[in-house]
């Protein structure tokens, strides 16, 4: 029998897993989706310095600091090092950047100010009225990376991963919780696992686990929305120098740049809804400090989670702390065999998995202590792999491959080196044939949403318009595919793609990529399926995410 099942393929699962295997305890995780299925993908991509949370919130501040120093030492294939800045515009109150600057030297972040001439150069299109700026180690991270990282490491130590299988139900002995009913999505059976211990890290849907224990857990879904714009309007991520509130921070990733976001508690986890109107708010908030962000190409918007722990006051969701907490039922309850860690952000998604695992060890008997900080998560790509696909593309699509496939780049490598490997498929993110087919091979039955998460493909500024078609048919022509499975296959991925720029866009905008979707459409008699049954839900259709 497991030792433990840990509930949940985000950061915060994909964390303690590794941390399991690595103080030697035999585990489990399940998801119900592909991973990162939820929040962890659908977020704004920060790794906080800590500095938004300086003056208000001095715990998560501090956790911040910390942790986003040991993450870029343990992950650095997952974090992008741009750093960050603070501005200050006119009509923010020079008081609070006083306030500001005071708390991030008590809470131990390093800030230094810019000169404003250089700052104009350097981001030439921040708005004319900053006075002050302050830089910050902020940095972007990729969510993907960071969870597929801590999976591989996981797996290589014997942990095991389970995902299209959803939790229906706990295995109840007595007041005891000794397991999980799945729902197999793929074949719609049901299973069940047996272990000691569950831990639940699912996120904004922990409350419901734990309902299935009939215990209380307080957790709030707190939806945001972000922007993606094409290209980047930022070198950095640019936080606005106020009090926190929405629409105040740009974040570079790839090639594109996120801007966000919003803060509405929702009744339930799964309502990713993009209201129009907080689409006109980010736009109008973002443009008092990048002035470009009120006319600039938007790519799509999406929606996340938050899962927030806590009731908090008077239904603003910007009261409840950042922090973290995790229960042990045992305790709290009176029921034995599951822990729940809820609340926190990705940026401290180690550190809410060590203390988890710290409370399961106890129950456990396992005496190892968390290495998590101390270990790289992988070792460095396999410097003959990337002579290889240096070879093949250059050094600088390379470190993009190498990045993208930290853990299989020799089978990579292999599959780019056939013919046609290196034609590139989707342009906006330079991902190349083979790069998809190795990619697709190690997966049981990929879809385009699966591939998009691996690789980037159709994240950029065609959203697959282009490269979702030829990597169907690159899928069909390789065997991976059946061919009558093609016309499904790209009618979800442009569905769920479909979703994100229509509550982007407005004007002429929506106008030209409605005529293109519609003369794809009529091209290859692709249907779009009906709004509500995108990959997110589809079994084996593939999670579909931002
Ligand atoms: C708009 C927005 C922007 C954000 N920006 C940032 C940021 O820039 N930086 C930062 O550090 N944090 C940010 N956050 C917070 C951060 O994204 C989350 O705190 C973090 O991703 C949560 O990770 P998690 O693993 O706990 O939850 P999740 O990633 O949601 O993982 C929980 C998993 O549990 C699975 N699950 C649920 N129910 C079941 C079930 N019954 N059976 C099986 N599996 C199940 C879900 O499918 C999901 O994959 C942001 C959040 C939002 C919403």
């Amino acid at each position: 029998m497991l030792q433990a099942i840990v509930i949940g393929g985000g950061a915060t699962g994909a964390g303690i897993l590794r941390d399991l295997a690595m103080r030697g305890v035999s585990a489990a995780l399940v998801e119900q989706g592909d991973l990162v299925h939820g929040t962890s993908s659908r977020y704004h991509g920060l790794l906080h310095s800590g500095g938004r949370y300086a003056v208000k919130d001095p715990e998560s501040a501090r956790e911040c600091a910390v942790e986003n120093q040991i993450v870029r030492r343990i992950a650095p294939f997952a974090v992008e090092p741009c750093g960050g800045l603070f501005v200050r515009l006119e009509q923010d109150d020079p008081e609070y950047a006083r306030q500001w600057v005071a708390a991030c030297r008590e809470a131990g972040i390093p800030v230094e100010e810019v000169d404003l001439e250089r700052l104009r150069r350097d981001e030439p299109l921040l708005a004319g009225s900053v006075r002050e700026a302050y830089a910050v180690p902020d940095a972007a991270v990729d969510g993907w990376r960071l969870v597929q990282g801590n999976v591989a490491a996981a797996e290589a130590l014997g942990a095991r991963v389970l995902t299209y299988r959803r939790v229906v139900g706990l295995l109840m002995d007595g007041r005891r919780v000794a397991g999980v009913r799945l729902l197999n999505l793929a074949t719609g059976e049901e299973e069940r696992l047996e272990a000691e211990l569950v831990i639940n890290a699912a996120g904004a849907w922990a409350g419901r686990i734990a309902a299935m224990a009939s215990v209380p857990l307080d957790v709030v879904a707190d939806r945001g929305v972000l922007l993606v714009y094409h290209g980047r309007l930022t070198s950095r991520v640019v936080n606005r120098l106020r009090r926190p509130g929405n629409g105040d921070i740009f974040v570079p990733a790839g090639s594109v740049t996120l801007l966000g976001t919003t803060a509405t508690p929702v009744p339930d986890p799964d309502d990713i809804t993009v209201p129009p109107e907080e689409v006109a708010e980010l736009k109008r908030l973002g443009a008092e400090m990048v002035p470009m962000a009120a006319t600039a190409r938007i790519l799509r918007a999406f929606a996340g989670v938050r899962p927030l722990f806590g009731k908090g006051t008077g239904g603003s969701t910007r009261e409840i702390s950042r922090g973290f907490a995790v229960i042990d039922h045992a305790a709290e309850h009176g029921v034995p065999g599951l822990i729940s860690v809820v609340g926190g952000k990705l940026t401290t998604y180690r550190l809410m998995a060590e203390k988890a695992v710290d409370v399961a060890a106890a129950h456990l008997g396992v005496k190892a202590p968390c290495r998590t900080a101390e270990e790289p998560i992988l070792p460095p790509p396999d410097p003959k792999a990337v002579e290889r696909v240096v070879h093949l593309v250059g050094r600088d699509l390379a470190r993009a491959v190498a990045d993208r496939h930290p853990a299989t780049l020799p089978q990579i490598a292999a599959a780019m080196e056939r013919p046609g490997g290196r034609q590139v498929v989707c342009e906006c993110e330079q991902v190349t044939a083979g790069e998809l087919v190795g990619t697709a091979r190690q997966l049981e039955s990929p879809s385009l949403g699966d591939l998009r998460r691996r690789t980037r493909l159709g994240m950029g500024t065609c959203q697959g318009g282009f490269c979702g078609y030829r990597a169907a048919l690159l899928l069909a022509r390789e065997g991976i595919v059946a061919p009558e499975q093609v016309p499904a296959l790209l009618s979800r991925f442009q569905a769920e793609r479909w979703r994100g720029v229509r509550s982007g866009l407005g004007g002429l905008e929506i106008r030209a990529a409605e005529l293109n979707y519609a003369l794809a459409r009529a091209q290859l008699a692709v249907e779009p399926v009906p709004d509500g049954e995108t990959e997110a839900v589809t079994p084996m259709g593939g999670a579909g995410h931002d």
